[in-house]
């Protein structure tokens, strides 16, 4: 349940029941030299509470750190002086101590508040963490920062950041965060860029609003940054329950529209025509941008691509994936990680094994042509399960909102081979290690009677079927 945390007096959520735990020392570094270990509590430095993880990693970087840590009912005191830039290998079980902060923003688009009642708990819960932007990735509009965070993000240099910024113009962007506060998003960016924090930007895309000259205009007004890194452009995703609170979104915006002139935002998806003028339109900006930056810089989801039915971009247009955290280019990822197995393994040895490969409808035609090329190479025989999303909705396509029931029903229905199910490893949640509906990979196992195994890349499949034989002639 949201609360105010009396650690840093904001509104948090999942506050943990035991802060400063330590998950993991790793081998070989300082940590493990003083004897650290899992399951240990770090409970102060330098005489004062921690905050977070990324509060300890600033100050345990002073030459001077002392430190307690409590072991059971002992609690010991570490005095050190250090040379700087010690590696101590410590994860911490909850990297926020004080929980997770909240956004304080009503964004018409807003996901979780289209999630129906009976999901995983941390589905609920609309965070705005500039920690976990710069820990995890995730994507924060910076309209909950105070003065204290601003000063605390510049004296600690906490970069790279993600930012939500959806449109520069002041007015529009008021009205797609849902807060008075979102107008001044390029004074936001202009004090990172001040500070010397890089940056990531996303804008969520919403037919007929943020995209045509609103998006020429953004992309023109973010160019200017030089500490910016990237931008992605995703298309607004709506489930069948988005439809049915539409109307409540809305009313919870309305203020902040009202300063709109002659614009009430309405959410609806993308058509075919629609998405094709977002990629033609991106694809003008990144010409202009290779040719001034000597890299594509924006990038846009998966989801214009295929919606379309247009092949992804190659690998080279990627630059590196810097947004593959938020499945931007995992399509390509997914076809190179393939070519490249291809090009190292020998052929013909996965003779015989045989599994299933459960996907979403967007990615399903492309899975099915990398399963039948993997197939051709290793002489496994993979069958592809593409699965429709009935719990949120078949627009719903993508692979990583499947539910654990929608994927069982389907399977027991389908002639699927004997061996694993393979899953894209973004199904499962890193918090709690469950699918959207709670279920874990051993409740579906179970119910499916075979492995059902979360896999980031074809590399894996192969890896994870390699290892099943060497099992099965060991045993
Ligand atoms: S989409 Fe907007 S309203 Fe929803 S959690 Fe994110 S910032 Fe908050």
């Amino acid at each position: 349940m949201p609360s105010v945390s009396p650690l840093s007096n904001r509104r948090v959520d999942l506050v943990p029941s035991e802060t400063g735990v330590i998950s993991a020392v790793a081998p070989g570094s300082l940590a493990a030299e003083l004897g650290l270990r899992a399951g240990d509590r770090i409970i102060s430095i330098n005489e004062k509470p921690l905050m977070d993880a990324l509060d300890f990693q600033f100050k345990a970087q002073s030459q001077d750190v002392s430190f307690e840590v409590q072991r059971g009912h002992l609690i010991t005191r570490h005095d050190l002086h250090l040379e700087g830039d010690e590696y101590w290998g410590i994860t911490f079980a909850d990297p926020t101590f004080d929980g997770v902060r909240l956004c304080e923003n009503a964004c018409p688009f807003c996901f979780i508040k289209q999630i129906p009642k009976g999901m995983r708990k941390s589905l609920y819960v609309m965070d705005d963490d500039f920690r976990y932007s710069m820990l995890y990735g995730a994507f924060v509009t910076l309209t909950n920062l105070d003065e204290a965070d601003w000063e605390r993000i510049e004296r600690e240099k906490i970069s790279p950041m993600h930012v939500s910024v959806h449109a520069t113009n002041p007015d529009l962007r008021v009205a797609l965060v849902g807060n008075p506060n979102a107008g001044k998003v390029l004074n936001d960016l202009t004090r990172l860029q001040a500070a010397g924090i890089d940056f990531h930007a996303q804008l969520v895309l919403v037919p007929g609003v943020n995209d045509g000259e609103e998006m020429d205009r953004s992309l023109r007004e973010l160019a200017q940054f030089e500490r910016l890194l990237s931008i992605a452009a995703v298309p607004v995703g709506l489930t069948r329950y988005g439809l049915e609170r539409q109307s409540k979104q809305v009313r919870l915006s309305r203020t902040c529209m009202r300063t709109l002139p002659g614009k009430q935002i309405s959410v609806r998806r993308y058509e075919t025509v629609e998405a094709l003028a977002v990629v033609e339109q991106a694809e003008r900006w990144q010409a202009i941008f290779r040719a001034e930056r000597g890299e594509t810089f924006f990038h846009l989801g998966d989801e214009f691509y295929l919606m379309c039915d247009l092949p992804v971009p190659g690998a080279d247009h990627y630059d590196g994936y810097p947004q593959i955290e938020d499945g931007i280019g995992i399509t390509r990822h997914l076809l190179e990680n393939l070519d490249h197995m291809v090009q190292r393994t020998k052929a013909g040895d996965l003779a015989g094994a045989t599994g299933t490969i459960a996907c979403g409808t967007l990615i399903g035609p492309t899975m099915r042509q990398a399963a039948e090329r993997f197939n051709q190479h290793t002489g496994a025989q993979l069958q592809v399960e593409v699965v429709e999303n009935s719990f949120f909705g078949n627009e719903i396509n993508v692979s990583g909102l499947l539910t654990g029931l929608d994927l069982i029903t389907h399977l027991k229905e389908a002639r699927i081979p004997d061996g694993p199910v393979y899953v894209s490893s973004r199904m499962i949640s890193d918090r709690t290690h469950t699918l959207m509906d709670d279920m874990t990979v051993a409740d579906i196992s179970r119910e499916l009677d075979r492995p059902f195994v979360p896999c980031g890349l074809m590399s894996d499949v192969a890896r994870d079927l390699r290892q099943r034989r060497r099992n099965t002639s060991a045993a």
